[in-house]
């Protein structure tokens, strides 16, 4: 038999109460926002999941400090409620477009006093469950997720900075295609693009002086050389002097960094990595003040990139596990890069976990761990590192990470190949240089697979 509305109410009481935060992180909004609850007049239309005896519980009252694996689980479910429906799994709503009872709910909804879903490229009640959740991971007021990393970098951009008078500053190691982005399509819409090193702080300062920087884009920590920002720092510098802050912080997934509460104004992710996490369903997001994230919306909808429900959910059902699976990533990329650190046949490990890493100072003061990806450089050349890369068992050969299958590759061959060895030493790569993503596979079984395919050069 179906629970009563009072049983259910007890329950959730409990499991609300119950679980204060054992976390380390605080969090920086309300406790309704931070679980996508009920806010005032949303829920006209869809019959919420919470009853309206449950709704006391998600007030403003609630210790809210509930830690990410239960905000994973639950945030935008059953501690938000979109979708009217007591099913435990949040259903795909299909459907492009939504009916109104009347003209005058028409004209409610229009005049912003009723709330309803209108057209499937403007939100859909899945794709908004799935919006709820990140939010609450990333302590942000508001999410918008779009149909893959490029398309929120691209909407974030353009809907920002101001063609014919805006001015982005980004960093020379970021995400390639974001970087070429900017390099050379905004350059062409009268944006004035600079580029600084990741770490010089002096030069980023210089520019700042000029006093029209409209917007700071980086990623920390970057690919493949994992190396750090100090978010907090540049979030101080950028704001004194009017500037954004956008962080890509796909590297680091919404369980090990927050951008947002060391003072980032927007985050984004490829949530085709950690946040989807099987190497199977494409998606990006933007987060940040409900302000920005309207204003990236209503570029978005004419960018036409919208997510399908279908992908929305199969995201819903990748982040019920993403503490886990980036735990356990943090973990045994920590194990493995101290281990390759000390191996006779390993050159250089990048990874900020290791004491030995220039950025683990900032790592660890903005970072809750330090992600399963790691960039060694083997001792041999281009085609001794090829051996290796074949000799292992099981990752796959593979761009990309983050997912549950660990995947390798060697830049020069995979990113790199064919172009010159001048355009490699710019970006840093070497050809005995190789990526690993860690997936959550057993840490014995990944090291013995690893340490015999070193065997075998
Ligand atoms: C993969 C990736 C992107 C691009 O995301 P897509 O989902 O492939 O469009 C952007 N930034 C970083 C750091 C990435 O790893």
């Amino acid at each position: 038999m179906a629970p009563t509305a009072k049983a259910s109410s007890t329950k959730q009481h409990r499991l609300l109460r119950a679980r204060r935060s054992s976390s380390k992180r605080t969090a920086a909004l309300s406790p309704e926002a931070l679980l996508g609850a009920t806010l005032p007049g949303v829920h006209h239309r869809f019959v919420p999941v919470l009853q309206q005896d449950d709704a006391v519980a998600t007030g403003p009252t609630r210790d809210a400090a509930l830690s990410d694996e239960t905000l994973a689980v639950h945030a935008g479910e059953k501690m938000g409620g979109m979708v009217g429906t007591d099913s435990i799994a949040t259903p795909i709503v299909s459907g492009t477009t939504h009916w109104f009872k009347s003209s005058r709910n028409l004209i409610a909804f229009k005049e912003g006093r009723r709330h309803s879903f209108e057209y499937g490229r403007y939100s859909n009640p899945t794709v908004k469950v799935l919006e709820d959740k990140i939010s609450a991971l990333e302590r942000a007021e508001s999410t918008l997720v779009t149909s893959s990393g490029m398309n929120a970098i691209v909407a974030t951009l353009l809907a920002l900075v101001p063609a014919g008078a805006g001015h982005v500053v980004t960093t020379t190691e970021c995400y390639s295609e974001a970087r070429a982005f900017i390099r050379d399509k905004l350059s062409k819409m009268g944006i004035k693009v600079t580029f600084v090193e990741l770490n010089d702080m002096g030069t980023l300062k210089a520019v700042l002086d000029q006093g029209n920087v409209t917007l700071f884009y980086t990623d920390s920590p970057t690919n493949p050389h994992l190396k750090c920002i100090d978010i907090k720092l540049v979030a101080e510098l950028c704001h004194r002097k009017g500037a954004l802050v956008c962080i890509d912080s796909t590297l680091a997934s919404p369980i090990n960094q927050k951008p947002l509460t060391l003072g980032a104004d927007i985050v984004v992710h490829s949530a085709t990595k950690y946040i989807a996490g099987h190497h199977d369903v494409m998606a990006g997001c933007i987060s940040g003040s409900k302000d920005l994230i309207s204003r990236i919306r209503a570029w978005h909808h004419d960018l036409g990139g919208a997510i399908s429900p279908d992908a929305a959910y199969m995201i819903i059902r990748g982040l019920k596990t993403m503490a886990l699976r980036v735990e356990t990533q943090n973990h045994t990329a920590l194990r493995m890069a101290r281990l390759l650190e000390n191996h006779p046949k390993i050159e250089q490990v990048y990874y900020p976990g290791l004491l030995s890493s220039p950025w683990h100072d900032i790592a660890k003061r903005q970072m809750t761990g330090f992600g399963g990806v790691i960039s060694f450089e083997v001792a041999s050349d281009l085609h001794g590192v090829m051996m290796f890369v074949d000799a292992l068992e099981i990752p796959f050969i593979a761009t990309s990470l983050g997912g549950c299958e660990s995947l390798v590759q060697q830049p020069a061959v995979m990113s790199f190949w064919g172009q010159s060895g001048e355009e490699k030493a710019k970006n840093g790569i070497k050809d005995n240089l190789v990526r690993f993503s860690f997936g959550i596979e057993n840490f014995e079984d990944l090291r013995d697979d690893i340490l015999q395919a070193l065997e075998k050069i």
